[in-house]
């Protein structure tokens, strides 16, 4: 048997590699047109030749280990396990992205710089000669484009070729002056470290890199011996090592775009055209927020209700009708199987109002689920959310935060557990700890019912058709919020991290993997109907269905409560769950939900988000028994009393602590016990003021009026307090120290 070959794809963020890899492995690898996307290397095998194995590294500007993805990324190259680099290169961003190829080729591994993007740079006019490139970096270079296909198949060939040769050699030099000193430098690292990678490790030692000298293991004398070479050039210089080696680099990557690089007069590009409006100082944030309005309201308030009402009216309620002829309803046919098969009532209620009624209101949701990503999906691809964490990073400039935040909060509209997985790439510890207390804020793929629920809920009481928008901003000024008022305690200050971004040039998605994305959000949905979901109305309908014959004339006996004597028509109220739910809804009482049955779904929620919905079908299929249908929408807003509890029920469920899997995600970025409690202490405490101050603001308005409403107002002076107040001194001083002495 051949043994396999390995392929490293490595490149700077948003250069393509993942539509390289996708495009050769057949996978559905995440696409996404900001950077960051990729945190972890993923694996696949050639769909054309299953002995080579290609590997996606996480996207990288350099080899020095900074952040945790370009640790990944070296480690990886340097391990010996790759037979051959393919530098990815964003070709309309040449300059830029050689700065990573020269750091790849030192490291004299095989070689193949893929220059991506060959469709654009054609388009720009501009010319690049890939021989003379090749020639001057000393690896083969051929032009692709990832997204069209054009060039791959050499690519592969000519990666084929390189990986049964030994290594390459850098043919690049720095400036002679430089150089003497690697070359002694070079003299000094260990004999046992092979000769194509002896250069690379003479620039690491200069540049003082402790990974570096440890993965060699340096003794303590040649040390010395570095580091006298490295002060005398640094004084020669009169500049620290590390700029030497960058200002090096940078001179030689000038040099090169000289020779090899025709650029086209320069002309306004489309996308510089549409960059001038979208990205406009004043103009941007509220086209921003024009945008999102419409996708959800598009999606949750029009097009989508429309599917979905017909799923739930028709699917899971009275039957539907297929060219004039009577079909009946999912909830019908299987109490049809399940009388002809013989199940007890009891068996039926727990299938058809437990779990029919359950999983069937959440999949009653994939229409608007549907219409929701196939316009987020189109945002994110075509290049527009770039722009947004663009134009967010001025926002929150001013404020202390960096637009690197806002990347997270883009990955979390479609799940938590990705968003939370972005915020590897804030390198500032306190920054990133704030993000992933913060991102869940924003409304999930799975929070979507909620939204839709609460606004058919709303909607039957009012025209509140521009209520779902709504809860989406909701999430966005609560992490906006958030951000400036942690940003003024001791625990966050600091100044924002730096945030460079280039902007990707707009292009019309590629069909395929724009449904890609929608089917991986709507089958991981389906799924989690069919797993956690599924479960959970079963564990939900055991509890609301088995109880204490309490009621008058009772027996007191637990047991089925529906077979018992006696049995009241609300029989629930008589459960376990009751019992639960009624033991904490005193907390929630303040916030206009205190029933058993709104305490029930908000902690099923934690579970899963779709839980809310899921276990709200169920507790009214129960509850009526199968006897009467009424509509979703209106069953659900009568377990409320007031507009304003509705609405308080809505915010605390979309901010509070998110579901298990992403509060899993969560503990282990923070990697400490305390900084998750405070991350979900946080977010349930935020999430249960903003729901009070809701309520009570609305009872306010309708001239009711009580302690809790001076409790409302002081919370509110509070967060006003902490929002406007100015920037405690000396907290964006990045010594500790003298942050303490301020304070
Ligand atoms: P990665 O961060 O390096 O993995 O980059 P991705 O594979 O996620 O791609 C970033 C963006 O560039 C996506 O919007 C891609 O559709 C786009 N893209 C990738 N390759 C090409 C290409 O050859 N031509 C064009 N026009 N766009 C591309
Ligand atoms: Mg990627």
């Amino acid at each position: 048997m051949a043994t396999d070959i390995r392929v490293a794809l490595a490149g700077n963020p948003n250069c393509g590699k993942t539509t390289l890899f996708n495009r050769i492995t057949g996978q559905n690898g995440y696409v996404g047109n900001w950077p960051g996307v990729t945190v972890e290397k993923k694996e696949a095998r050639l769909s054309s030749d299953k002995n080579v194995v290609v590997t996606d590294l996480p996207g990288i500007y350099s080899l020095s280990p900074y952040s945790p993805e370009e640790q990944v990324s070296r480690d990886y190259l340097m391990s010996g396990e790759p037979d051959v680099v393919v530098n990815v290169v964003d070709a309309t961003n040449l300059e830029r992205n050689l700065y990573l190829t020269l750091q790849v080729v030192e490291t004299g591994l095989p070689v193949v710089i893929a220059l991506n993007m060959a469709d654009l740079v054609e388009k720009s006019g501009d010319k690049i000669d890939a021989g003379k490139l090749s020639q001057r970096l000393g690896a083969p270079v051929v032009m692709i484009s990832a997204l069209k296909g054009s060039g791959v198949d050499e690519l592969l060939r000519t990666a084929r070729q390189e990986a049964a040769k030994a290594g390459s050699v850098p043919a690049h030099r720095f400036d002679s002056a430089i150089e003497g000193v690697l070359d002694d430098i070079e003299k000094l690292v260990p004999a046992g470290v092979e000769e194509g990678k002896r250069r690379y490790y003479a620039v690491k030692l200069f540049e003082r890199d402790e990974l570096a000298a440890k993965a060699i293991s340096l003794s303590p004398a040649s040390a010395a011996k570095v580091e006298a070479l490295v002060a005398q050039c640094e004084k020669d210089c009169d500049d620290d090592a590390e700029s030497i080696i960058t200002g090096e680099r940078y001179a030689l990557i000038a040099h090169i775009m000289d020779e090899c690089v025709k650029k086209a007069p320069a002309k306004m590009s489309t996308s510089e055209k549409i960059d001038r409006i979208v990205t406009n100082r004043i103009l941007g944030l509220p086209i921003f927020l024009a945008v999102m309005f419409g996708v959800y309201y598009l999606a949750i308030s029009t097009f989508g209700t429309a599917g979905t009402d017909w799923v739930n009216d028709n699917l899971f309620g009275e039957g539907w009708e297929l060219f004039g002829a009577a079909m009946p309803s999912v909830p019908d046919v299987v109490t049809g199987w399940l009388e002809a098969a013989g199940a007890s009532a009891m068996v039926t209620s727990l299938v058809v109002d437990g779990v029919v009624a359950g999983v069937g209101a959440v999949l009653g949701f994939i229409p608007q689920m549907v219409v929701l990503f196939i316009l987020l999906s189109f945002l994110e691809d075509c290049g527009y959310m770039a722009r947004v964490a663009f134009v967010m990073d001025r926002v929150f400039r001013r404020f202390g935060l960096s637009g690197k935040s806002f990347i997270p909060m883009l990955v979390s509209t479609g799940c938590g557990v990705p968003g939370v997985l972005a915020t590897k790439t804030i390198e500032n510890e306190k920054d990133r700890r704030m993000t992933v207390m913060t991102t869940t804020f924003i409304p999930c793929g799975a929070k979507l019912p909620i939204i839709a629920l609460l606004m058919g809920a709303l909607v039957g009481t009012s025209d509140a058709t521009w209520i779902a928008p709504l809860f989406y901003f909701l999430g966005v000024v609560a992490v906006i919020v958030s951000g400036i008022m942690l940003k003024k305690t001791k625990l966050f200050a600091g100044r924002p991290t730096p945030f460079v971004m280039e902007l990707p040039s707009y292009h019309f998605p590629s069909i395929r993997s724009w449904a890609l994305h929608v089917w991986e959000r709507v089958s991981a949905y389906i799924k989690k109907a069919f797993t956690i979901i599924f479960a959970s109305t079963v564990v939900v309908w055991f509890l609301s269905n088995f109880g204490t014959a309490g009621w008058e004339g009772g027996s007191g006996a637990f047991g089925f409560l529906p077979d018992m004597e006696g049995v009241p028509e609300e029989f629930t109220d008589y459960s376990v769950l009751a019992m639960l739910g009624g033991a904490i809804a005193w907390i929630f009482a303040p916030l206009g939900f205190d029933s058993w049955q709104a305490t029930a779904m908000s902690v099923t929620g934690l579970v899963a988000k779709e839980n809310v919905v899921a276990t709200a079908a169920s507790l009214l299929h129960i509850a009526d028994a199968g006897e009467t249908d009424p509509s979703l929408w209106a069953a659900f807003a009568g377990m409320f009393s007031t507009m304003g509890g509705i609405m308080a029920f809505g915010a605390f469920n979309l901010l509070c602590a998110p579901c298990f899997a992403a509060m899993g995600t969560i503990r282990a970025q923070m990697n400490s016990a305390k900084w998750t409690a405070i991350a979900l202490g946080y977010e349930c405490g935020f999430a249960w003021v903003v729901g009070l101050m809701i309520n009570q603001f609305y009872l306010l308005a309708q001239g009711v009026v009580s302690v809790w409403t001076v409790v409302a107002v002081a919370f509110a002076a509070l967060i006003l307090f902490q929002v406007f107040r100015p920037m405690p001194k000396g907290a964006w001083d990045d010594e500790p120290a003298a942050a303490a002495a301020t304070a």
